[in-house]
């Protein structure tokens, strides 16, 4: 069998610098719910959140919670109960997580921030379905349970090429829930405020991206499963100007490493890509797996998914149609499938994870042939992991251990 060793993973400075940035976040958010002096909208992960941003909206993005529920494992107790009122075991568990936490007043926030008891009460929830269907239901429970008005952009899905007649309707969509948002937050809609968060945005976009790029070095700097809680920025603070300061201060630091020939790993001996949705309960389990190892799974489609390089302020509702329509989740399999091979390449992989997160198939991308399509092409090899973001019932922690230390060995051998 490869042998697994103790590795030493080396931390960035700067995840204190964005733990920080997150504090003051979810502080911000509080604050707001509790005083009333701003305005929260609640958004999807890939949702309009730079039109929420122009007027005047404090924005929350459930997902993150949902992330950190699942993070603290605390989700598995809590998915039954979402179960109990009629959400099946089988959709997203960062629904019924984040569902079952509400129903039982506990929320990780508490812990890791004192003085915070929750999530923010929300005046206006917006959602985009380009993900999938699940944040609608997501929604709209919060909108019943607290009598606020749920509103969103009905997206398309498996889009194999982005037209106009994509991008008109979306960008109309767009422009409509203006009215109902005016009358929530009290504030007109302003264009050149738009234009400046699509800007914002748009910068927070460019630096997370040449952030995740430098995973190109080798060795590189970064690891997937760094990049799961350095994105939290890019997630909830994109169109403001402090995300952007955040990673200034993380891509400096990434590219001293790259001049030192630092890696995150000690002796980094396999490159591998992820496909999927990270196991939030397992992320340091996992990390140290393949550490030791000398694998270091350093790019992925998942924290890949906040770059929006469309984005232009001279045509704000156009090309943020275009942005949260070219995003990978949204296409169909051979745009996919060219995607994913160019990522192979830009990062000088050895081999692809796929992992295939039970409850979530719309981020689950081996289930009709991928994996052995991009194999035929690339001739890298790939193993699929069976889990889950959330619901570690799911898990088998031996199982996991045991592939991937048979996939390494196979690695290992065909170097
Ligand atoms: S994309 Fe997957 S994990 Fe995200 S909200 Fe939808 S079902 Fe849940």
């Amino acid at each position: 069998m490869a042998e697994e060793k103790k590795v030493t993973i080396k931390k960035l400075n700067a995840a204190k610098t964005i733990g920080k940035f997150m504090a003051d976040y979810y502080y911000g958010l509080d604050r707001a719910a509790k005083t009333g002096e701003k305005k929260v909208a609640w958004c999807t992960s890939v949702g309009p959140a730079e039109i929420l941003r122009a007027m005047d909206f404090d924005v929350y993005f459930p997902e993150t919670h949902s992330a950190m529920i699942g993070a603290t494992r605390m989700a598995t107790d809590l998915i039954p109960k979402a179960n109990a009122i009629g959400y099946s075991p089988d959709i997203c568990s960062y629904l019924t997580a984040d569902v079952g936490a509400y129903l039982e007043g506990v929320s990780p926030l508490s812990k890791a921030f004192e003085g915070i008891e929750g999530p923010p009460k929300p005046d206006v929830l917006v959602f985009n379905t380009n993900q999938c269907r699940d944040v609608q239901d997501w929604f709209n429970f919060y909108g019943e349970e607290y009598d606020a008005p749920v509103i969103g952009v009905h997206s398309y899905v498996g889009v194999q090429e982005v037209e106009e007649a994509h991008i008109r309707s979306i960008a109309q969509q767009m422009k409509e829930m203006i009215p109902a948002l005016e009358s929530v937050s009290g504030t007109k809609f302003d264009i050149d405020r738009l234009r400046e968060a699509v800007a914002l945005s748009r910068e927070c976009s460019d630096l997370w991206k040449d952030v995740l790029d430098t995973a190109s070095a080798v060795p590189s700097p970064i690891t997937f499963f760094d990049g799961t809680t350095l994105m939290g920025a890019a997630v909830v603070g994109r169109g403001t100007p402090a995300a952007n300061d955040v990673y200034r201060v993380l891509l400096a630091e990434l590219k001293e490493r790259i001049a030192n020939k630092e890696g995150a790993l000690e002796d980094e001996e396999f490159r591998l890509y992820w496909d999927g949705m990270p196991v939030w309960g397992r992320l340091s389990a996992h990390a140290k797996l393949f550490a030791g190892l000398k694998a270091n799974v350093l790019a992925s489609t998942y924290c890949n998914s906040w770059i929006f390089s469309a984005l232009d302020p001279a045509e704000p509702f156009e090309s943020m149609a275009r942005a949260y329509t070219e995003l990978f989740i949204v296409r169909a399999d051979a745009p996919k499938e060219t995607y994913i091979k160019d990522m192979l390449d830009f990062f000088k992989v050895d081999g692809i994870i796929y992992h295939d997160a039970k409850t979530c198939p719309n981020n689950s991308n081996c289930r009709y042939g991928m994996p052995q399509r991009i194999q035929k092409a690339s001739s890298l090899p790939f193993l699929v992991i069976n889990g889950d973001l959330n619901d570690m019932r799911l898990i088998s922690d031996e199982q996991t251990k045991t592939n991937v230390e048979a996939f390494i060995e196979q690695l290992a051998e065909s170097k």
